[in-house]
């Protein structure tokens, strides 16, 4: 197998994060793979040993751990399957100072230091707030310190939470513009079928790990299981749509087997392991980035709830129907920002509409867009292109 692009990739990383699943730093019953019984901290251990090696080479690595919910089960003695939202909070608030606690020690003998980052929706979704996190996240690089992060579970409910650190991580990788999101996880990257159902059919190939993935389409989508078919690997929708969203950033994201001990290292040394989610277009990166963090904006959108859902999960353009008001004064490939019905900010980018033209046509369909100015008209106000999505 050509490993150019994975040589390419790690001979000169500088700043990596490593999303940590619950599952790779738990204790299993033994024999029962999916039964987890609380925190391991010689996994943590394992994974001190390891991020040591990397910082050794120069790369800055921002960790994403999940396991606080796990790690308070356990604590709390709260191990029946279904608990209430209270209960999962305690077990977070509890849980989380204990991995934090198993954190720094197993670092500390590394000669690693650790600082505890605790990140809500409402964090990312308000640019303030979003590049307060951005400054402190460098300060602590810049001072020798690994950002352990994990969402707030304590504090948010299920309707305003981030839910799951693979979509955490991936917006963490955006935000310190990682040049590399590595999801560890029980599972050793996508593959061509769900590997845990037997053969359905008597001639059917086995399942196949696929090495790379250059874009996440509807078909890569449909292997990670949605639309309810039978190939759902634990939890690799939610792995799938945050190499979706990194790669619309022009970075890569590579799953690996967490309980594959050397699965890291070989990857790291440029070997095939896992699955590589390579972005084609690199250069995207950096016009990103600009339209992210250089330009100032010079208007605000509100779009309503649907246009939201568009951006966020369906990695749409925004189109007219979507806008509900306009603030500002702005020309045709200015920066603006679009926010919810609730301020928060949902994405910036460079729009096709001055102003009065985008007071014109705001709710309106396309076909109706049409009909006001001829063929001679953007069906998106910004094209997804031309847009940084921050959730
Ligand atoms: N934030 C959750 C926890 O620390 C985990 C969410 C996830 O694993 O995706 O327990």
């Amino acid at each position: 197998m050509d490993n150019s692009v994975r040589k390419k990739l790690t001979q000169s990383l500088k700043r990596v994060v490593i999303k940590i699943g619950s599952s790779v730093i738990s204790h299993r019953e033994p024999g029962k793979s999916s039964l987890v019984l609380g925190l391991n901290p010689e996994r943590v251990r394992h994974y001190s040993k390891q991020i040591k090696k990397i910082v050794d080479t120069g790369c800055e690595v921002v960790l994403v751990s999940s396991g606080a919910i796990m790690a308070g089960r356990e604590r709390l003695g709260l191990t029946r399957n279904h608990l209430t939202i209270p209960e999962k909070q305690a077990c977070a608030a509890s849980g989380q100072s204990h991995l934090m606690h198993a954190y720094e020690k197993k670092f500390e003998k590394q000669g690693l230091k650790v600082a505890q980052i605790l990140l809500s929706s409402a964090d990312l979704g308000n640019r303030k707030r979003y590049l307060n996190a951005k400054h402190t996240i460098e300060a602590l690089l810049k001072h020798k310190v690994i950002p352990i992060i994990n969402e707030n579970d304590s504090v948010t409910v299920d309707e305003i939470k981030i839910g799951d650190n693979d979509t955490l991580s991936a917006t963490v990788a955006c935000l310190v513009d990682a040049q590399l999101l590595i999801i560890l996880s029980d599972v050793d990257g996508l593959y061509s079928r769900d590997p845990s159902q037997k053969s359905r059919k008597k001639d059917e190939a086995p399942p196949e790990l696929i090495h790379q993935v250059n874009k996440v389409t509807k078909e890569v989508e449909k292997l990670s299981g949605k639309s309810n078919n039978l190939l759902t690997v634990g939890g690799m929708v939610t792995k799938v749509m945050a190499a979706k969203k990194t790669m619309s950033f022009g970075i890569p994201t590579l799953l690996l087997s967490g309980l594959d001990d050397r699965a890291m290292e070989k990857a790291l040394n440029g070997d095939v392991v896992g699955t590589l989610f390579w972005p084609e277009n690199e250069k995207i990166r950096n016009r990103k980035h600009w339209i992210a963090h250089t330009l100032k904006p010079a208007g605000i959108i509100t779009i309503d709830a649907g246009a939201k859902k568009a951006l966020v999960e369906r990695g749409k353009s925004l189109l007219p129907a979507g806008v509900v008001s306009i603030k500002g004064n702005f020309e045709f490939g200015n920066s603006v920002t679009v926010v919810d019905e609730a301020s928060s900010e949902v994405a910036r980018g460079l729009i096709n509409y001055n102003t009065s033209d985008l007071e014109k046509i705001k709710g309106m369909k396309t076909s109706e867009v049409r009909k006001l100015f001829g063929d001679n008209f953007y069906e998106e106000v910004i094209h997804r292109d031309d847009m940084v999505v921050f959730y």
